[in-house]
C-alpha cells in the first residue's frame, strides 16, 4: 500500500475534480464522491462508482475518516468522543443536544499553544495543527454515528486549540462544511471562539464568512487577564475588541464575549465596571461560563457569588446569559478527556 496516500477529506470538490481529471476520470464523479464522503462511507461501498475507479482511489487516497477510540455518554445526553487520527493523535469532539438542534464542538489543533491557566487543553502545549480534512472528519464521523441524513445543525469551534492560529486550515474547513455536497451548514449556525489574535481577526473579516465570532475575554482588566491568559502580553484585549467590532460591522453578526466565572478572581465590582467601560455602549452579549473542572489554582464560584455578579451586570445594563454546564460527569470541559488519556498513557 502507498504510504503517502492523501486524504480525500482534505480536498475541496474543485480540487477533487482536478485530481479525477488528472487520473483520466470524469469530473462529475467528484460530486458523487463528495456525497459519499459526507456520510463517512468507505471506498468499497461507494456503490455508484465503477469498481475500477474504487480500486484506483484506494491505491492513491484514503477517505480520511477518524476512528472512534472512546465514546462517553453523559446523563444529560451530551456525548464526548475521543477520536484517533491517521498518525495516532487523539483529539476530543463533543456533541451537545440543545433544544434548537444538535451542536458539535470540535478541536482545531492537537493540543494548544495558548497556556490559559484554567484550561486543560494547554497542558502539554501544541502538538500539531489539524488539517481541514481532520476537522471535517470530526463533524462527519459524529454525524454518521447519529444515523443517516444531516443530523448536526450547529458547529462551534470551541474545542482544543486556537482556531485563528491554524488559519488556512480552519478557513478551508469552514468553506468545505458549508459546501452544498457536504453538510451544507449555514455560516450563521457556526461559532468560532478565539483568545483574541488581533491580526487574524482582521484578516478573517475579509474572508466573507459571516459566522458568530466569540472572544474569550475572562477579564476586562488587562493586568488580571495577563495572569490567566498569556495571549494578553502579545495582543491586548482592547485591540481585539476593536477588531471584533470591525468584523461585526462588516458581517452584521452578533458580538459575543465569553467570560469564565472564577471564584474570588474576576467577579467583583471593579470587574463589572471594567466590562462596562470596555464595551462602551457596544451591543455585545456576554456568555458567563462557571469554571468547569479543576485545572490550575482556580475554582468554580458558588451560586450566590454568581447571582451577585449577574446583578452587577444587570445594573450596568449589560446583556448576558449563563451557559449551562453540560457533560460534567464525562470530563466535559475543554481538553479534560484527552488530558486524562495522555496522563494515563
Ligand atoms: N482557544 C479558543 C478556542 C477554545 S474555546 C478560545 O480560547 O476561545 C474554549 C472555551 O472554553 C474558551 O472560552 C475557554 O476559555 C473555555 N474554557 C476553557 N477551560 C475552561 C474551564 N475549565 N471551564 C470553563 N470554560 C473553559
Amino acid at each position: 500500500m502507498n504510504e503517502n496516500r492523501i486524504s480525500l477529506l482534505d480536498l475541496t470538490e474543485e480540487e477533487l475534480k482536478q485530481e479525477l481529471i488528472s487520473m483520466g476520470e470524469k469530473p462529475f464523479r467528484a460530486k458523487q464522491i463528495m456525497l459519499w464522503l459526507s456520510m463517512c462511507v468507505p471506498f468499497d461501498e461507494m456503490s455508484n462508482l465503477p469498481k475500477a475507479l474504487r480500486e484506483k482511489l484506494k491505491e492513491r487516497y484514503t477517505e480520511g475518516y477518524p476512528e472512534v477510540e472512546t465514546e462517553l455518554i453523559s446523563r444529560d445526553g451530551t456525548r464526548k468522543y475521543l477520536l484517533k487520527l491517521s498518525d495516532g493523535s487523539l483529539i476530543e469532539t463533543v456533541l451537545m443536544d440543545y433544544s434548537y438542534g444538535k451542536t458539535i464542538c470540535i478541536s482545531t489543533q492537537v493540543g494548544c499553544p495558548m497556556g490559559c491557566a484554567f484550561c486543560a487543553s494547554g497542558i502539554g502545549g501544541l502538538k500539531r495543527q489539524l488539517s481541514s480534512g481532520e476537522m471535517l472528519g470530526e463533524v462527519l464521523k459524529v454525524n454518521s454515528i447519529l444515523g443517516e441524513g444531516r443530523n448536526i445543525r450547529n458547529i462551534v469551534l470551541m474545542g482544543t486549540g486556537e482556531p485563528l492560529l491554524n488559519y488556512e486550515n480552519v478557513v478551508k474547513f469552514l468553506r468545505c462544511i458549508h459546501a452544498e455536497n457536504s453538510l451544507g451548514i449555514a455560516y450563521r449556525n457556526i461559532s468560532l471562539s478565539t483568545c483574541g489574535i488581533e491580526p487574524a481577526i482582521r484578516r478573517f473579516t475579509e474572508e466573507g464568512i459571516p459566522l458568530t465570532l466569540c472572544l474569550s475575554l475572562h477579564s476586562a482588566i488587562p493586568e488580571k487577564r495577563r495572569k490567566i491568559m498569556p495571549v494578553e502580553e502579545r495582543w491586548s484585549l482592547t485591540d481585539s475588541v476593536k477588531a471584533m467590532s470591525a468584523y461585526m460591522e462588516k458581517t452584521g453578526r452578533r458580538f459575543i464575549l465569553e467570560y469564565i466565572l472564577l471564584k474570588d478572581f474576576n467577579m467583583g465590582k471593579e470587574d463589572a465596571d471594567a466590562l462596562k467601560e470596555l464595551l462602551n455602549g457596544e451591543t455585545a452579549h456576554i456568555n458567563l461560563i462557571p469554571m468547569n473542572g479543576d485545572t490550575g489554582p482556580y475554582s468554580a464560584p458558588s451560586e450566590e457569588e454568581i447571582s451577585r455578579f449577574e446583578k452587577m451586570l444587570e445594573i450596568r445594563g449589560l446583556s448576558f446569559t449563563r451557559r449551562r454546564s453540560l457533560g460534567q460527569d464525562i470530563e466535559g470541559a475543554c481538553g479534560q478527556l484527552r488530558a486524562k488519556y495522555i496522563i494515563e498513557d
